[in-house]
């Protein structure tokens, strides 16, 4: 029962905030200006990772693949504003807080690094039947905000995601459904040879996304290719900052 009341908690709130998109993306206040996607308070009091603070072993450690940098916005943890908003960015409905997290990321990216290194922004795919009853692709809409900050062009045509069945197993069960992601990178990619790609994606829970993404980015390119990722979100407990209870979040909330 609880947790059907939190699911309920959680519909009733994506569909408030597509409703009245002049809603907070985190907190869902009103904000004052037509437009605004975060709040004042939100705005200030999102957990922002520390810009002198390196994740990139980390991430390379997770998913077992030679990343060039590895840069998170935000952490986030169980019902705090930040997991609010990347669930709203995801699932709302309301395309302006996706396109604003990406602006958002497309700052710390120039802050982070030398932008123009990148040579193409790769959001990671959803499956066409996700994208049907969703509408869009979080991940695309993020990558729109980056390029407007970075100037970094946005290639949707260099990863796809097929989709794969899985029956009786865990990952069905993790997707509530019959199909898993099953990403695989096209020949498009093979003319990055020599350059640098940034993988873009809403959340790194357990890296296997983005592992399986970047591998196959650098299979087609016979590993002469450089791939980097950009979240919006990295749970809070990859970050060894937070109690163990927070952990039960990375498998509960997010299932793309
Ligand atoms: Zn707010």
């Amino acid at each position: 029962m609880e947790k059907l009341s939190k699911i309920f908690k959680r519909v009733k709130y994506s569909v408030v905030s597509s409703l009245y998109p002049h809603t907070c993306g985190a907190c869902g206040a009103v904000v004052e200006t037509e437009g605004e996607t975060l709040c004042e308070d939100c705005r200030y009091s999102l957990e922002y990772i520390p810009l002198d603070v390196d994740l990139t072993p980390l991430a390379r450690e997770m998913t077992q693949v030679q990343l060039s940098y590895f840069m998170p916005l935000l952490s986030y943890r169980k019902s705090n504003i930040e997991s609010r908003f990347v669930l709203n960015i995801k699932n709302s409905g309301v395309k302006r807080y996706g396109i604003e997290a990406g602006r958002m990321m497309g700052r710390m990216i120039n802050a982070r690094v030398d932008a123009s290194e990148f040579d193409c922004l790769v959001p990671v795919p959803i499956t066409s039947k996700r994208y049907e009853m969703r509408g869009y692709n979080q991940s695309e809409l993020l990558c729109l905000g980056i390029e407007m900050e970075t100037g970094i062009p946005v290639r949707t045509d260099l990863l796809v995601n097929e989709g794969k069945l899985v029956s009786n197993s865990i990952d069905a069960k993790r997707h509530k459904s019959a199909t898993a992601n099953k990403y695989q990178a096209t020949d498009e990619v093979k003319a990055f040879r020599g350059k640098h790609i940034l993988v873009v994606d809403d959340v790194i829970t357990t890296g296997k996304t983005i592992r399986d993404c970047s591998a196959s980015i650098m299979e087609k390119c016979d590993s002469n290719v450089k791939v980097s990722i950009a979240v919006v979100g990295m749970v809070s407990d990859l970050l060894g900052i937070y109690e163990e209870q927070n952990k039960i979040y990375t498998k509960d909330i997010f299932q793309d």
